[in-house]
């Protein structure tokens, strides 16, 4: 079956937009002046999704096409691997965009793109035709020798995953050995697999008994690091590794994955340009880089992320017109986070806006204006968190983005008021990404 516009438009509940009407919601009943079409239902998704319908007075029509029934947000789920939190609590429906806002969500996933046709595929429906299009398809791993997720879960997109290397580590015994990777630059959260180190060390050096001195023998988390060094809040790991878990965290930088021996769960090794290295539990974050999508319909090109204009979030691929890429995929050198996909969704909504309305983006006003932001928040203990946020805006001299001077903060040291901080910092973001 092939979908039309029409057909897409009509599959909003019919009380999504009586309910949006009687709620003083933006949505109107008219017929929409133009269709957005989002990919992908993560934190660029469903911001641009939400925004686009609010700013635009519900003129534009927007459809979201996402294969999952719901989002699981990998924002703050190295908190489930310590059981702080559960996966029910960073589970975001699609109820709200939809009863609130009048999106459009179709549970389907998109196979291709032709750009000169604006055509999609979706894996359900077939072939449909956009207006505009926005992909936030977020990131996928590059394949690894021997690497299999069932016995050695990333937990890098956070759903499943998680829940079974939350499983694994409370299986392991108290003072084994974790052996996790970081990938190669750039990745997703600069700081989440240094975080990740110190969560691991504190549920094993909790439960030996070593951190409180009530056990000798150290569980062991060693960290191969694909990079040169830490790459994120450089003196706060460090001091979280030297010392608060000096003779539990082994640090190895330089350390790429080669290949990984994992189908027998009792014998997992991961061998790297820096030697091998057995674990009761192994946890390879592979290097990523956009969905492969993008890279079947051509949108990366010779790289891995889809190269994009920051004024608008379209890609440079003249093939491809009225195509947007948002988020995670998107190869400006900004840092990979749900705070700066959520920035990012909302320079695009208003570039979309505008070009619907015949407006341009390249306004001076509007280019002084260009400015996002990320936070991430770490945290390094049970209780104890940190923080790192960046400036980036836009250089009309490059045409790039570029970190603001003075602009990046960072806590240097773990607190509870950052951990209490890190709630309202993510509650927020959730609010304004989902609901
Ligand atoms: C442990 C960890 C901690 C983190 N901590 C922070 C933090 O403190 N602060 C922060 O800002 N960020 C943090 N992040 C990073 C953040 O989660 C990502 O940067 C963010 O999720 C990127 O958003 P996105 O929309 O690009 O991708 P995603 O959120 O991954 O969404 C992509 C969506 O696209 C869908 N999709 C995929 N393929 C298709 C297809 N073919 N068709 C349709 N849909 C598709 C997926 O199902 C998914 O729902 C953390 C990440 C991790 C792993």
């Amino acid at each position: 079956m092939s979908l039309t516009r029409r057909n897409f438009i009509q599959m909003v509940p019919a009380s999504a937009a009586a309910l949006a009407l009687t709620s003083g919601s933006t949505a109107k009943a008219a017929e929409p002046i133009h269709h957005v079409t989002v990919l992908g239902g993560g934190f660029a998704g469903c911001t641009i999704a939400k925004y686009i319908r609010m700013w635009s007075d519900g003129e534009i029509a927007v459809t979201l096409i996402e294969p999952r029934a719901n989002h699981v947000s990998c924002v703050m789920s190295n908190l489930i691997l310590n059981k702080r939190l559960k996966t029910a609590d960073l589970t975001f429906e699609y109820n709200d965009l939809q009863l609130k806002y009048g999106v459009n969500v179709v549970r389907d996933k998109a196979l291709k793109i032709r750009g000169p046709q604006k055509q999609i595929r979706l894996k359900n429906a077939g072939w449909i035709s956009y207006d505009s299009l926005v992909v936030a398809t977020g990131i996928q791993f590059d394949k690894i020798p021997g690497l299999n997720y069932k016995n050695a879960p990333h937990a890098w997109i956070a759903g499943g995953s998680t829940n079974k290397l939350r499983n694994l580590i409370n299986k392991m015994p108290d003072t084994g050995t974790f052996v996790m990777t970081v990938p190669k630059t750039p990745y997703r959260c600069p700081p989440g697999p240094y975080e990740r180190a110190c969560v691991v060390a504190d549920i094993l050096g909790r439960r030996s008994g070593y951190l409180d001195g009530s056990g000798s023998t150290p569980p062991r988390v060693i960290v191969l690091d694909a990079n040169p060094g830490i790459q994120a809040e450089k003196s706060t790991f460090t001091s979280a590794f030297n010392d608060l878990y000096g003779g539990i965290i082994e640090y190895i930088p330089d350390a790429q994955v080669e290949s990984v021996e994992s189908d027998d769960p009792n014998s997992l090794v991961v061998h790297t340009t820096q030697g091998s290295f057995g674990g009761d539990v192994i946890n390879v974050i592979p290097t990523h880089g956009a969905q492969s999508i993008l890279r079947r319909s051509g949108l990366t090109g010779e790289s891995r992320w889809a190269d994009v204009d920051p004024v608008t979030y379209a890609t440079t691929n003249t093939l491809f017109q009225d195509v947007y890429v948002i988020g995670d995929a998107q190869g400006t050198s900004q840092p990979k986070s749900g705070h700066m996909a959520n920035a990012q969704a909302k320079i695009c909504a208003d570039s979309i806006i505008r070009t619907v309305h015949g407006q341009s983006s390249y306004t001076e006003e509007r280019l002084q204006n260009i400015t996002t932001n990320s936070a991430c928040f770490s945290p390094i203990t049970y209780d104890k968190a940190s923080w790192l946020t960046a400036v980036y805006s836009y250089n009309p001299d490059t045409g790039s983005m570029a970190l603001v001077p003075g602009s990046l903060g960072e806590a240097h040291n773990w607190s509870t008021r950052n951990f209490n901080d890190m709630f309202d910092w993510s509650n927020n973001l959730f609010a304004d990404t989902f609901k």
